[in-house]
C-alpha cells in the first residue's frame, strides 16, 4: 500500500510520521523543512502535490480549508489529474464538501473516489496516532481506507458517519459548538470574578450545574487558568470554521444568529492579537473588563 500525504502542518506531521512507520509515503508540503523532517523519519520527498499522489492507492489531504485544497488538487502540479484508477483521496483536513465537489467535477471521469475525513483530537492526537475520524463517502472507501485510518486513530473512534460531506458537517458541528461555548464560559466567568466571586468557587459551581461545558471542565481548568491560549490550533482556523459552518447554515437555511455573532468576537481577537492560539477571544474579553482568569487550582 502505497500513500502520499500533502500537508505536513501541526496535525498532519504527526499523521504522516505514525504511517511511515507502516507504509511507503512520499510526503509534499510548501515548506522544505517540514518535508525534510518527514524525511528524516523514514519517508520519501515529493517535489510537487502530484507527485505524491503518483502511483499512490490512498492520498490524504491535511490543509488548512477549502482554498488550499482547490490549489493542492486542481492548480498547477495539482494531485487530482495525478491520481491512479482505484485510488482512494482522503480529506482529513476541516473543510467544505463544496470545495471537494469542484475536485471531482473537474475529473467527472475519474477512476479514483474520496472519503471526506476531518478529525479530532488535536497535535496530541496527531502524534499519538488516537485521532477520531468522522468519515463520509462510500461504506466499501471507508472499509478499503479503515487499514490508513487506523493507523492514525483510535480504532474504535472511526465513524462512518454516512455519504459524502458528512463527515466535514459533523466536524464543522462540533468546532461551531465549542466556540459558542468558550465565548459563554469566558463571558460567565469574567461576570462572577468581576463582581467579586473567587475564581475557583465560581467554577466549580459553574460545572456541577446546567451552565457547565466541556470548555468549562476542560479546557478552562487545563490551559485558560494557567495562562495558556492554546496555539496549537490557530485562530485564522477557528475562524475559517465558523465561516465554513454559517455558509452551510445559510446554504441549508438554518438561521445561526449567535453563531454570526460569535464569529466577530473571534475576529476582533485575530485582528487584535494576530494568528495565536484559539483561545485569544478570552484574553481579548479578560483586557476589556479588567478581570484576570487566573487560578492554581483548590
Ligand atoms: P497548519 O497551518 O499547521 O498546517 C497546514 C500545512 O499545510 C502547513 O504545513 C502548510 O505549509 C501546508 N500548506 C498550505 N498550503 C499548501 C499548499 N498549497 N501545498 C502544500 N502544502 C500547503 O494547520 P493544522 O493545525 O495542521 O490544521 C490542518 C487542518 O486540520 C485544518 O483544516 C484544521 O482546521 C484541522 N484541524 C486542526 C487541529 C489542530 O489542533 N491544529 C485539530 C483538528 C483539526
Amino acid at each position: 500500500m502505497q500513500i502520499g500525504f500533502i500537508g505536513l502542518g501541526k496535525m498532519g506531521a504527526g499523521m504522516a510520521r505514525n504511517l511511515s512507520v507502516r507504509f511507503p509515503v512520499k510526503v509534499y508540503d510548501t515548506r522544505p523543512e517540514a518535508v525534510q523532517e518527514l524525511v528524516e523519519a523514514g519517508a520519501r520527498a515529493a517535489g510537487s502535490a502530484a507527485e505524491a499522489a503518483e502511483g499512490a492507492d490512498i492520498v490524504v489531504t491535511m490543509l488548512p480549508g477549502p482554498q488550499e485544497i482547490e490549489s493542492v488538487m486542481l492548480q498547477e502540479g495539482g494531485a487530482a489529474a495525478a491520481l491512479g484508477t482505484g485510488a482512494i483521496w482522503i480529506d482529513a483536513s476541516s473543510s467544505s464538501l463544496d470545495a471537494m465537489e469542484q475536485v471531482k467535477k473537474a475529473y467527472p471521469d475519474a477512476g479514483w473516489t474520496a472519503l471526506d475525513a476531518p478529525v479530532t483530537g488535536g497535535v496530541p492526537g496527531a502524534s499519538a496516532g488516537t485521532l477520531q475520524f468522522f468519515v463520509g463517502g462510500e461504506r466499501r472507501d471507508y472499509d478499503r481506507a479503515f487499514d490508513v485510518l487506523s493507523t492514525m486513530g483510535d480504532p474504535k473512534r472511526i465513524v462512518h458517519v454516512g455519504g459524502q460531506g458528512t463527515g466535514y458537517t459533523v466536524k464543522l458541528c462540533l468546532n461551531l459548538g465549542f466556540f459558542l461555548h468558550v465565548i459563554a464560559g469566558a463571558e460567565v466567568l469574567a461576570l462572577g470574578t468581576k463582581a467579586g466571586v473567587d475564581l475557583g468557587v465560581l467554577h466549580e459551581a459553574l460545572t456541577h450545574s446546567g451552565a457547565s461545558s466541556a470548555f468549562l471542565e476542560n479546557d478552562a481548568a487545563q490551559s485558560l487558568f494557567a495562562g495558556d491560549y492554546k496555539e496549537y490550533f490557530r485562530l485564522a482556523l477557528v475562524l475559517k470554521d465558523i465561516r465554513l459552518a454559517v455558509d452551510l447554515g445559510r446554504s441549508v437555511g438554518v438561521p445561526l444568529e449567535v453563531s454570526a455573532l460569535v464569529e466577530q468576537i473571534h475576529r476582533r481577537a485575530l485582528l487584535t492579537y494576530g494568528d495565536g492560539g484559539q483561545l485569544l477571544a478570552v484574553r481579548q474579553l479578560e483586557e476589556t473588563a479588567g478581570v484576570s482568569l487566573r487560578h492554581t487550582g483548590s
